[in-house]
């Protein structure tokens, strides 16, 4: 497999660091308020290289964080506590804020066939982990306190800036200009490792430490919870494009001082989902989610192919003409799939074939829009049957859209709902005579319907589920 690296800024042969086995990390989301569709753009893109990665027989442990404290509105350490503001927005404490707004993720993900990773840790469990790395940061010298608080020096470090690409401008998103920076920082990019001095007289989640009473800061909790679960090498870790300054910097900065080695070789970045405004965010006020989506009639399952369709290093631009687009073509691809009878027995080596087939097309740095063309080819090819639906199922254990489920639970109607509806209307008719000139055991009128159908190219057929037709 290829995979673009944010580190390298290139394409690179994918090698894991034990032969055969990967371990992945995502930074989960803050749960103060509802994903909106461009968060879940990111976890659609990570969910499928776990299940490209599996596909292609590498044994997969997936770890993802979920942030319920220490995230502050700039991801640089300052503006007011993401997860507080949602506890003023709402009258609820910041705990049931969380669980609130995590059930509500995961609720999202199974509607977008996002598979939960295999670890899902939430920040306020690890404390102790957070306490043990700061210490030991602390230390070796890396991290130092000022006006109460803990942090990162980052001018201990040989380089601070590791993903090259990154311009001065790109590097400030994650500052506002509506907040000013903490004076206590002796350089601009030291970040905060625990805060003792809150900022905030009401901040609700509070823990012990040797600096007192407070807080972890954020980009700690990822360093932490991934080495938890999955030791001190890693081989992927996820985000979308605006982790990549501050926080996964900071991640790198932190993790590679304590470790004193390199600690993740392969960073992969999802681009942003824009609309007209520009990229899609939650500050804005109002924002899209799948419960709106579905309030306005789409299938979810259509925006993750809206998804598929482009590249993830791609920006993305949603707009509601576009997902009425990729609704179209999902309908359309579910009826030719419900076209497609299991006839004959499943061709095992041609499934293999088609299977070496995706993981080189969508394994070359997740290439989607690849994997949706070859299960065209799939339905265009002249295997039978049987063997198109084993390869369709095959693929759809990455793609996730219901492929087959959703062509098997189409009824006669919805095998027609992209034909002539005046058409659909005059065959529907003929059947409903035919089938009641049977029942009177009319025969010869029975017959000549089917023969008047098969005139105008109709053939019918009488199945176990009722008569079914289609264009001869
Ligand atoms: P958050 O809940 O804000 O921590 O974000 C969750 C994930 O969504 C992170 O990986 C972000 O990088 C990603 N993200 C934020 N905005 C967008 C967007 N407009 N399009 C795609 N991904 C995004
Ligand atoms: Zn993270």
């Amino acid at each position: 497999m290829k995979i673009y690296n944010s580190l390298t800024q290139r394409v690179e042969e994918f090698v894991p660091n034990e032969p055969g086995k990967v371990s992945m990390y995502t930074c989960g989301p803050t749960v103060y308020h509802f994903a909106h569709i461009g968060n879940l753009r990111t976890y659609i893109m990570e969910d499928v290289l776990e299940k490209t990665l599996r596909y292609a027989d590498y044994d997969v442990k997936r770890v993802m964080n979920i942030t319920d404290v220490g995230h502050l509105s700039s991801d640089a350490d300052t503006g007011e506590d993401k997860m507080i503001k949602g506890a003023k927005r709402e009258h609820k404490t910041v705990m049931e804020i969380a669980k609130f707004y995590t059930d509500a993720f995961f609720s999202d993900m199974e509607k977008l066939n996002i598979k939960m990773p295999d670890v899902v840790e939430p920040a306020t469990n690890c404390i102790d982990e957070f306490i043990k790395m700061i210490s030991a940061l602390l230390e070796k010298g890396f991290a130092y306190k000022a006006g109460e608080n803990i942090y990162f020096d980052t001018s201990k470090l040989k380089s601070y800036y590791v993903f090259g690409n990154q311009s001065e401008e790109e590097l400030m998103v994650g500052v506002r200009d509506d907040v000013t920076e903490d004076t206590n920082k002796k350089n601009k990019n030291d970040f905060v490792l625990w805060f003792t001095k809150s900022k905030f007289e009401d901040q609700a989640l509070k823990w012990d430490s040797p600096w007192g009473v407070g807080y972890p800061g954020w980009h700690i909790e990822c360093s932490c919870i991934s080495m938890k679960h999955l030791g001190e090498k890693m081989d992927i870790h996820c985000g979308g494009v605006d982790n990549m300054f501050p926080h996964h910097t900071n991640e790198i900065a932190q993790s590679e001082s304590f470790l004193g080695h390199k600690w993740c070789n392969y960073w992969f970045h999802v681009h942003h989902l824009n609309d007209q405004t520009g990229k899609m965010s939650k500050s804005k006020g109002e924002f899209l989610t799948v419960s709106l989506l579905e309030k306005k009639g789409y299938n979810p399952v259509a925006y993750r192919l809206f998804c598929l369709q482009s590249h993830y290093r791609k920006p993305l631009m949603f707009s509601f003409e576009a997902l009425d687009q990729a609704e179209g073509t999902y309908k359309k691809l579910i009826n030719r799939i419900a076209s497609v009878k299991p006839e004959g027995s499943t061709d095992e080596a041609a499934l293999k074939e088609w299977k070496d087939k995706f993981v080189e097309a969508v394994g070359n740095d997740i290439n989607t829009s690849m994997g949706i063309t070859l299960l065209y080819d799939v339905l265009k090819s002249d295997l039978n049957g049987a063997t198109k639906r084993a390869i369709i199922a095959d693929y759809d254990k990455v793609l996730s859209l219901d492929l087959i489920k959703a062509a098997d639970a189409l009824t006669p109607a919805d095998e027609h709902a992209n034909d002539d509806p005046e058409l659909v209307a005059f065959v529907e008719g003929k059947i409903a005579e035919r089938k009641a000139a049977k029942k009177e055991k009319n025969f010869e009128l029975a017959d000549a319907i089917r023969a008047e159908l098969l005139e105008k190219g109709i053939v019918i057929e009488d199945t176990r589920e009722g008569v079914k037709w289609k264009k001869a």
